[in-house]
């Protein structure tokens, strides 16, 4: 199978050093194994990604000097697939509906988890009848993951990650997870799952801010009877006191680097410089 990785930013917020970092790692890596490197927009929330922000993407990358195979995936164009995927665990009953709002999530969660609050389970306990009345009176619910039933069947979740090493995970640290969230009616983790598949992606490589919710998506690829990709999770960019560069945090993005006179490509050039120091 060929090599095929991708670079997937969120567009809610400008590129920074680090997507810069992530890319070119991923170009770099398809293109010494003669691979493919793809490019998918992950614009799935309406309510933080912004035309600007999409727009940017190529025009930052193409500074970097990095290149792409084929056209830009658009995951919002994508809705009616992954509705399909959800309806399907939906009617193998491993997801269930879920009204709590944020506060009521808070109140009964036994703690923090890998992807936030684990989930306490109170609509778990809701019978037929009820769900139907709150369905009937218009309330959009959010969709979880059983996540006991999904283990069950999927067995237990091994998988590889290239600076990590063999992991195996039976479910510590997650709870019922949402997979399709109530405003946007879908997740990044059923989405992710859904389009590396679809694009045949053989190698995700991304940052270690993901690297836990990776056991999530390879018991989805389970469930889904998809291929499961190595992965490769690298450390993230630090800046100068050590902190995790994020736009959270206001971090600059690559657009105001190049307006002080930096080029995409001296700027790709020295993150070369950090990978190879890091490897
Ligand atoms: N869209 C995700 C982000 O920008 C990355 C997804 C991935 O690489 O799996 O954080």
């Amino acid at each position: 199978m060929t090599f095929t990785t991708r670079f997937a930013p969120s567009p809610t917020g400008y590129l920074h050093l680090g997507h810069a970092f992530s890319a070119v790692l991923a170009h770099d890596h398809a293109r010494a194994a003669g691979g493919r490197f793809l490019l998918r927009i992950e614009d799935i929330d309406h309510t933080r990604c912004r035309p600007e922000y999409v727009a940017a993407i190529p025009e930052d990358l193409a500074a970097l000097g990095l290149d792409w195979d084929g056209g830009i995936w658009r995951q919002s164009q994508r809705r009616p697939v992954y509705q399909a995927v959800l309806d399907e665990l939906r009617d193998r009953q491993l997801v269930y509906p879920c009204f709590c709002t944020r506060r009521q999530v808070a109140a009964h969660s036994p703690g923090q988890g890998v992807d936030g609050l684990i989930y306490g389970g109170t609509c778990r306990r809701l019978d037929d009848a009820a769900v139907a009345t709150r369905l009937a009176t218009g309330q959009q619910p959010a969709w979880r993951l059983r996540l006991d039933k999904a283990l069950d069947l999927a067995g237990p979740i091994t998988w590889h990650d290239g600076r990590a090493g063999r992991q195996v995970w039976s479910g510590e640290g997650l709870g019922d997870v949402v997979i399709a969230r109530r405003d946007i009616g879908i997740s990044y983790h059923l989405a992710v799952v859904v389009d590396d598949a679809a694009q045949g992606v053989t190698d995700v490589i991304r940052g270690m801010d993901l690297f836990h919710q990776t056991s999530l998506h390879v018991l989805l690829q389970h469930l889904l009877d998809l291929p499961t990709p190595h992965y490769l999770h690298h450390q993230l960019l630090a800046d100068d006191e050590g902190r995790k560069l994020s736009k959270s945090d206001g971090v600059r993005s690559l657009r105001d680097i190049f307006a002080d006179g930096i080029g995409g490509q001296e700027v790709a050039a020295r993150l070369r410089e950090v990978i190879a120091g890091a490897t």
